[in-house]
């Protein structure tokens, strides 16, 4: 348990820093850092995080389709899940905006073990792709990422992912200037397809993205306007999870948002991020400076514990629960942006 009482649960490990697209909200780096964890310290760090309790892992960048061991590290990490014990993996998710997922890699995924695959897409014009991605070629490019990431959908499908049990999600997010118009298209895809959409409140994470309260399409507002098209009835949530859900009430399907701004999760946070650098990082919105190097702790001479010790003493000193502070700091609810320097998204993986 971290100062907070709450438990270590969710890993995401970032593989690469580098995307083969440009979100603006998102604004990855064009180079790798240096000193990438190499996949024999992935699996070790995976086998640490599930040593101490933590029991999902959710494979990130940058784009990870792009890390060429995907498929390796997933099959290396099976044997956690078949583990007699109680420490045991029980999921392997991956968030990818799709593009490269062909029908061929989507079998491969599938076969090496991959639980879930979680797909970004914030439009479903052309105009809206291209201006969203941050993509050079106008409105023609829009409509090739487009199609691409609603094949991908598809090829998952037959690769196995049941969308009824939760295997294919969406991801949007939501900029009023940006995309404003796409609630509708998006949630509609999403319907048509019977996979969960995710709208994803535009956040402050990183310095370059132009991030501005005024910037923000609330929870709020999203749910009426769905909701006034297509009705809909709210669902609890699960525990520590990050998203509010709803239940069509016509029965295609479940809405989730994801409100960090609005409606914060601290207090059920379970998550810890490692980079593609091998940096740990108990919260979205922290400081660059903050991350802990854990590359030290992967010495041979140190003994097999110093990973786990190293992880097990950095979550007990967690104390972060930046989102709520902000709030309760504002008696008015509104937020504001901080003036400290934060870790790029693309970076610590979303
Ligand atoms: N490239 C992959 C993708 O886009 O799914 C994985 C990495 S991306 C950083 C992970 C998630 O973070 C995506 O769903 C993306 O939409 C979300 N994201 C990136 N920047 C964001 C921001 N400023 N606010 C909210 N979500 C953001
Ligand atoms: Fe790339 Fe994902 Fe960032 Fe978009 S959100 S730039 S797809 S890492």
């Amino acid at each position: 348990m971290d100062t907070q009482g709450r438990p270590l649960g969710v890993l995401r490990l970032s593989l690469t820093a580098l995307c083969n697209l440009a979100c603006p909200y998102c604004c990855p780096d064009a180079l790798e850092p240096p000193g990438l964890l190499t996949l024999s310290q992935r699996v070790q760090l995976v086998e640490a995080f599930v040593a101490l309790g933590g029991h999902t892992l959710r494979l990130t960048g940058g784009e990870p389709l792009l890390y060429p061991d995907l498929e390796a590290l997933i099959r290396e990490l099976q044997r956690l899940k078949h583990a007699s014990s109680s420490a045991r993996l029980r999921e392997i998710a991956l968030t990818t905006n799709g593009v490269l997922l062909s029908e061929q890699r989507a079998i491969q995924l599938r076969e090496a073990g991959l639980d879930r695959i979680t797909f970004s897409l914030d439009g479903t014009t052309a105009e809206a792709v291209a201006r969203m991605a941050g993509l050079k070629g106008g409105d023609a490019a829009g409509q090739i990422v487009l199609n691409k990431v609603v094949a991908a959908i598809e090829h998952a499908r037959h690769a196995g992912f049941d969308p009824d049990r939760g295997q294919i999600k969406l991801n949007a997010v939501m900029t009023r200037s940006g995309n404003a118009d796409q609630l509708l298209g998006l949630a509609s895809l999403a319907r048509q397809r019977g996979v969960e959409l995710r709208l994803i409140e535009f956040m402050d994470v990183g310095n370059r993205n132009g991030w501005s309260p005024e910037g923000v399409l609330t929870a709020d507002e999203m749910v009426k306007t769905i909701d006034h098209h297509w009705p809909l009835d709210p669902l609890d949530r699960h525990p520590h999870g990050t998203t509010l859900r709803w239940r069509y009430r016509d029965g295609h399907g479940l809405l989730s948002v994801i409100a960090s701004i609005t409606s914060p999760f601290c207090g059920d946070c379970n998550r810890l991020r490692v980079t593609a650098d091998g940096k740990a990082y108990t919260c979205l919105f922290a400081t660059p400076e903050s991350g802990i190097d854990l590359k030290p702790l992967f010495d041979a001479s140190l003994g097999s514990g110093a990973l786990r010790d190293g992880l097990l003493a950095l979550w007990s000193r967690r104390q972060d629960r930046y989102s709520e502070e902000r709030m309760e700091h504002r008696s008015d609810h509104s937020v504001e942006q901080s003036a400290e320097p934060r870790a790029e998204m693309a970076y610590l993986g979303g």
